[in-house]
């Protein structure tokens, strides 16, 4: 496996130079993690946190780490002090506990909501009515160790670009019509994560900003 001649090319495919690339490394090894980051790669994505707590030590501390993953809350503690974004925040309740890690060890955690927007059940996410409620609720305006970035999303896993196109339109909407509301000082509609090696390409033509990218660059993946 290539993988920094596997990062020039999906590079060279990108439809907008500059949509920040995550490069997936959930269950490489270590010493593909440092051939990416010998080929420039400076933003890495995990989905589990021992396996994050386990590679985050042996690797350079410019690394910035994406949680992409499902997190649970009792994990927050381990990874607060050094995560550089988490993509997953699916509840409130979650995103509370982020809120008060954060402020244990006085830092504000930079997050991403992470809206349903897959045909399938089986992936996490708000969907419109929870989000609403959410920032509706007055507890929400008193987060004070949290910056929410902006969206998250994964389109259904099809064959039909149709529906994947579809599904990412109505991310990219939504994250333009909260733009236009009145969010409190800590939340701002920057980042919009979506896309993965099936479909970045469209997730990139519908406004993307960030893609996170595994296979496409460090080859399938064995569990
Ligand atoms: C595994 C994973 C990816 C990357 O998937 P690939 O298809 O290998 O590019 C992206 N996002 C999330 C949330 C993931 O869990």
């Amino acid at each position: 496996m290539d993988i920094k001649a596997n990062l020039e090319s999906v590079k060279k495919t990108f439809k907008n130079p500059d949509c920040l690339l995550v490069a997936v490394s959930k269950t490489k090894p270590i010493s593909d993690l440092k051939e990416a980051y010998e080929a420039g790669i400076r933003d890495f994505g995990e989905n589990k946190v021992q396996e994050l707590q386990e590679k985050q030590p042996q690797l350079p501390e410019d690394i910035r780490w994406h949680m992409i993953g499902h997190l649970q809350r009792n994990k927050v503690k381990y990874i607060a002090p050094y995560v550089h974004l988490i993509h997953g925040v699916d509840s409130f309740k979650l995103l509370k506990e982020i809120n008060k890690q954060g402020k244990k060890i006085d830092r504000k955690i930079p997050v991403l909501l992470q809206m349903h927007i897959a045909e399938e059940d089986s992936k996490f996410g708000f969907d419109r009515k929870e989000m609403d409620e959410m920032l509706a609720d007055p507890d929400f305006t008193e987060l004070t160790h949290v910056t929410i970035k902006g969206l998250m999303g994964m389109a259904t896993f099809t064959e039909n670009e149709e529906q994947i196109r579809r599904e990412f339109q109505g991310l990219k909407n939504h994250f333009e019509e909260l733009k236009t509301n009145p969010l409190p000082e800590f939340m701002k509609m920057e980042v919009l994560s979506m896309g993965m090696s099936g479909d970045y390409l469209i997730a990139q033509e519908e406004g993307s900003t960030m893609v996170r990218i595994g296979s496409a660059i460090f080859g399938a993946r064995n569990y």
